[in-house]
């Protein structure tokens, strides 16, 4: 079993935190998603989680969806929200509820593709470097608009909204800004009426910043440590 990490208890602690930050800033609790983020955690962990009310679950690898895929519930929204490879894109198109880490017009065409061949549409996030760190993936915020003006005359894609990984920092404020940006770019994309493009969903805020991140209008928190532990 899981050990001394209280799942049940995490995720009824995260919810109440996550309550309360939207409260705060005036806004509505139902506009904010919690997404269990499982990556590196065996099938029990995440049973666990869903027993206590999880069906958005975020993982990072293409391989770990695949197994756990089929081997839980058929109500669970996977997110994908790791670095896709193109190679692998047709594996998860059809498994997955959301893509949220698009961040290069050659993976939206191979998304695309795939989509067209299975006859679905594939809802996913553009993924941005808001801080732009070397180390991370994600698309430059002056290039968003053009990314996502291609993205959006192509077949069995959708463009919901953004997501950003804000870097790692002692304390949360210091991601507030970014957050901030993150949230300014989705309102000036949405306002040029891009045909088939809507800015809906912004996914931003982990562990360490998901209370800033609400109060600057996450509608999508990933939060893995905070309920599943530890990674190693
Ligand atoms: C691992 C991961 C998370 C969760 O991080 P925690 O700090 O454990 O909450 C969120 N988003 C992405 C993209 C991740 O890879």
């Amino acid at each position: 079993m899981q050990g001394t990490i209280m799942i049940t208890e995490n995720i009824a602690l995260v919810k109440k935190n996550m309550e309360t930050a939207c409260r705060k800033a005036g806004r509505n609790p139902d506009e904010a998603s919690l997404i269990a983020v499982s990556k590196t955690k065996p099938i029990e962990m995440l049973r666990e989680a869903y027993e206590a009310g999880c069906r958005d679950f975020g993982e990072n690898k293409v391989q770990e969806i695949m197994d756990k895929y089929g081997q839980l519930p058929s109500d669970i929204r996977w997110h994908m929200i790791g670095h896709l490879q193109r190679n692998k894109v047709k594996y998860i198109v059809d498994k997955v509820f959301l893509i949220h880490s698009v961040d290069s017009y050659r993976l939206a065409c191979e998304i695309s593709k795939e989509a067209v061949k299975k006859g679905i549409e594939v809802n996913i996030l553009v993924e941005v470097n808001v801080a732009e760190e070397e180390s991370k993936f994600g698309a430059h915020r002056e290039e968003v608009l053009e990314l996502i003006e291609n993205i959006a005359v192509l077949p069995g894609i959708c463009v919901k909204g953004l997501m950003t990984i804000a870097p790692y920092v002692e304390n949360a404020e210091e991601n507030r800004q970014h957050f901030v940006n993150l949230r300014q770019l989705s309102v000036d994309i949405m306002s040029k009426n891009i045909d088939n493009v809507s800015m809906g969903i912004l996914s931003m805020g982990m562990t360490g910043d998901y209370v800033v991140a609400l109060e600057e209008g996450a509608t999508y928190v990933r939060v893995g440590t905070g309920i599943f532990g530890d990674r190693k």
